[in-house]
């Protein structure tokens, strides 16, 4: 009877697997998503590389946590490079082709060895976006594909209007663009968005159809195309006019939950948990206590994220632009930041030296809290959206660098649409970097942004209150995986 008893309860109980593409701030946010998910009592498979899943057990305080819940598990898959590949920034495609290529009969292997496993019959597999060769083992299984896509819904939409640009002629731009001229096929977004605003592949020259980055947004595109649900890490009150366009031309089944902190840190408030890290890297605490003794709102916390990339000459810049601000500043310079320049080769390190007196450089930070420490006065970031959540949900106004991909439109939203931060977009030296820092830190200006960053966190607080968006989104939410 016992066992009778426990084949009923398998059959009744959720079994959510999550997979993300296997890069930090994918990862960082999908793991805050099967946190809550598994504190509402469903059961959780974290999927990985291999690669990652090995980084998460050294450095991840979520990994450890959750793998302690008797209803998660990860579990890993190889991602088909070589074990010694470095898998560094430069090279995205490389991991893209190879996963792309070789993970989906891995990913169909395991499927089918869950079904014999002794854990509950999967229920759905949540996909990442940026990963259409998961989708088709899963849906081959019979199993439902929900599609999770971790950035922003102004990037979802103006990749998903891509095609219609390339239809009209806006796309490709022709020779020696006015970057500065609006785009009109992105309906919504035509008062604000700039040829400069749209990601960054369409940027490239050439013939489109060759593009690999173009060809990745296409597949991504079509991929949600195909998705019955899409999740996002938003909610209404930061995106709403653009998740209204998605919900009438892309798919009406959106459930925009985010921003995940903050539907976590509530969860957790019941739980008296601490919010939890997803690091692939070491973290360094030291710089918390170095925060302990600046003044409030004194100092310019800088990082560009997991990917980026830049030459000497730029770092170097930004190195003279925040010192000549005067201002402190905690900077992370991951050890594959600046291309061609070997940390341990320490050409970087020894043209740093002599900041330390009023910087503070690490290799990788505690981001969420640093950004929620009252001694950071705004964050000068690459426009991930993870990051600018991150900035968002404590109210730190942003200096917008951004890098590639959704960036280039996150940083418009944050400068034109939320007025929460300026967009350095395409432009750089040492006066720049000056000029912004203290136009965002000192007078008028900063307090203009800092009253509207303030007024962004509330909002984004409210939205995971009880009768607030992303909350009911997220309850519906378990509705549907419930009834699936
Ligand atoms: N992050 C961190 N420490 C750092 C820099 C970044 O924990 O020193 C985290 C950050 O909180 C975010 C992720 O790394 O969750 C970066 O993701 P994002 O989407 O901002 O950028 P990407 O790395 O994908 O370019």
């Amino acid at each position: 009877t016992r066992n009778r008893g426990r084949e009923e309860y398998m059959k009744m109980v959720a079994h959510v697997v999550l997979f993300p593409f296997p890069a930090q701030g994918h990862i960082n946010c999908m793991l805050k998503l099967a946190d809550l998910l598994s504190t509402s009592d469903l059961h959780i498979t974290f999927l990985n590389t291999h690669h990652n899943h090995n980084r998460l057990s050294c450095f991840s305080s979520a990994f450890a946590r959750l793998s302690l819940r008797p209803h998660f598990r990860f579990l890993s898959i190889p991602d088909g490079l070589p074990d010694d590949d470095p898998r560094s920034a430069t090279a995205l495609w490389d991991l893209d082709d190879s996963l792309r290529t070789r993970s989906g009969d891995h990913l169909r292997q395991l499927l089918t060895s869950c079904r014999q496993d002794g854990w509950p019959q999967i229920t759905c597999v949540l996909v990442d976006s940026v990963m259409p060769f998961a989708i088709e083992p899963v849906v081959d299984l019979g199993i439902p594909a929900i599609i999770f896509r971790t950035a922003s819904a102004c990037s979802l939409w103006a990749y998903h209007c891509i095609p219609k640009l390339i239809e009209t002629g806006e796309l490709p731009f022709p020779d020696e663009p006015d970057m500065d001229e609006k785009i009109q096929g992105v309906a919504g977004m035509e008062s604000f968005l700039r040829r400069r605003d749209l990601p960054s592949f369409c940027r490239e020259t050439g013939d489109l159809a060759s593009s690999r980055a173009l060809q990745m947004v296409s597949r991504a595109v079509e991929n949600v195309n195909r998705a019955r649900a899409i999740i996002l890490n938003t909610c209404e009150s930061l995106e709403g006019p653009v998740l209204h366009h998605i919900r009438s031309s892309v798919c009406p089944t959106i459930f925009a939950i985010g921003p995940l902190h903050q539907l976590l840190a509530r969860a957790h408030q019941y739980s008296k948990e601490q919010q939890l890290s997803g690091n692939l890297w070491l973290e360094d605490r030291t710089c918390m206590a170095w925060l302990d003794t600046q003044p409030k709102g004194s100092v310019v916390y800088v990082s560009f994220g997991s990917f980026t990339v830049m030459a000497l000459d730029e770092l170097l810049e930004f190195w003279h632009g925040l010192v000549n601000s005067g201002h402190p500043f905690l900077w992370v310079i991951r050890p594959d930041l600046v291309d061609g320049v070997e940390r341990s080769s320490t050409s970087t390190e020894l043209l740093l030296e002599g900041t330390i007196k009023r910087g503070f450089i690490i290799e990788w930070a505690p981001q969420e809290e640093v950004l929620a420490h009252p001694a950071v006065g705004c964050f000068l970031t690459h426009s991930g959206w993870n990051s600018t959540l991150d900035s968002v949900v404590v109210g730190v106004p942003m200096i917008c660098w951004p890098f590639f991909a959704d960036q280039q439109i996150n940083s418009r939203f944050v400068s034109e649409v939320w007025g929460i931060g300026l967009d350095m977009k395409d432009m750089t030296g040492r006066e720049v970097v000056e000029m912004m820092v203290r136009r965002v830190m000192e007078g008028e200006e900063g307090k203009e942004l800092k009253q509207s960053a303030l007024v962004m966190a509330e909002l984004a607080k409210r939205s995971v209150q009880e009768d607030g968006s992303s909350y009911l989104q997220f309850q519906s939410l378990l509705h549907y995986i419930n009834s699936l």
